[in-house]
């Protein structure tokens, strides 16, 4: 039997306020009725996943999924979603950053027809300038190259409809960018905009790898405007170059300057484009045998209460 709202939480690592963040979700949730928590241990190397066994064995609205490795934030989540039976399905992160009592707020929207009630981020505390400059940066990058529109200063903080839960769920894509992937559906959404709090305890566990992997698969699985770069360059260069060559023999021939100086620079600013061009196609052919290969997104060692 389905219930009515699934919350999913995506924790890695997160001891020291997986049990503060059980405490106030359910406070909140108890409220509202009919729910479920899905936890998603997604590979701890600490305590985690104890502290989630024995709030499970208290608790059987709490249901968990332990992955047999760490997948990833974005893998956590579709895990999530692919177990959750609500007709709504709140995604917060396990580090009360995102406060559970706006669920309240989420749910009221919903009942009102938004199939997608996104949080939008309007003060973000406790972060740094960088952080903050490369997701402004890169939410309006993404939405300049997008065919489609992501919501900017938004992450996956969200209630969506059963609806949309099952679309997600039909998208096998191993790269996955939920929140562009949601927005891609097309379903109404409207935004809920709250100040997101600092981290409630412990540190961030998105390194600038993860960030990077994050912010790149925004990109190529939303756009193949980068691969167009290349032809587009090298039709504009190419005339250019031909005349400039044409140019070159005749001074050359006339014995007015010596062009040794400017070939070297030419051939190495051609080499370097060339690199990066070959680069941006070799990361979409990374991405091509990421998907080819088949493989599952995540890996279920253990799951409690389901
Ligand atoms: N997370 C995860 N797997 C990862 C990295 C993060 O499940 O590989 C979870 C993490 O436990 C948290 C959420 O994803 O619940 C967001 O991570 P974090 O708070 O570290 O990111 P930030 O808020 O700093 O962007
Ligand atoms: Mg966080």
């Amino acid at each position: 039997m389905g219930c009515k709202y699934s919350v999913v939480v995506p924790a890695f690592n997160e001891e020291e306020v997986i049990e503060m963040s059980y405490e106030r979700l359910s406070d909140v949730m108890k409220e509202i009725g009919d729910y479920e928590i899905i936890f998603i241990n997604d590979g701890s190397r600490d305590n985690t996943f104890n502290i989630l066994k024995s709030i499970a064995k208290e608790d059987k609205a709490v249901k968990v999924l332990s992955f047999s490795r760490n997948f990833g934030h974005q893998e956590a989540v579709s895990a999530g979603l692919e177990y959750a039976s609500g007709d709504a399905v709140i995604i917060i992160d396990a580090d009360l950053q995102d406060p559970p009592e706006a669920i309240p707020h989420m749910i009221k929207m919903w009942q009102k027809g938004t199939d997608i009630v996104y949080g939008k981020r309007e003060k973000r505390k406790g972060e740094t300038f960088l952080k903050k400059f490369t997701a402004w940066g890169f939410y309006r990058f993404l939405n300049a190259l997008g065919a489609q529109k992501i919501p900017r200063d938004t992450g996956d903080f969200r209630l969506i409809d059963r609806k949309v839960v099952n679309q997600l769920k039909n998208m096998p894509e191993k790269n996955r960018f939920l929140r562009g992937m949601s927005a891609w559906t097309g379903f109404s959404q409207e935004p809920y905009i709250y100040v997101r709090d600092e981290r409630a305890a412990g540190k961030t566990k998105y390194n600038l790898k993860k960030m990077a992997k994050l912010a790149g698969d925004g990109i190529t699985s939303f756009s193949n405007r980068p691969l167009k770069i290349p032809i587009v360059t090298g039709c504009i260069m190419m005339p250019l170059s031909l005349a400039y060559l044409i140019v070159s023999i005749v001074l050359n021939a006339v014995n007015i300057w010596d062009s040794m100086h400017i070939i070297f620079s030419v051939l190495f600013l051609m080499v370097s484009l060339i690199f990066i061009f070959l680069g941006i196609m070799g990361i979409y052919i990374g991405r091509i045998f990421d998907e080819v290969k088949g493989r599952p997104t995540y890996i279920i060692d253990e799951l409690i209460n389901i």
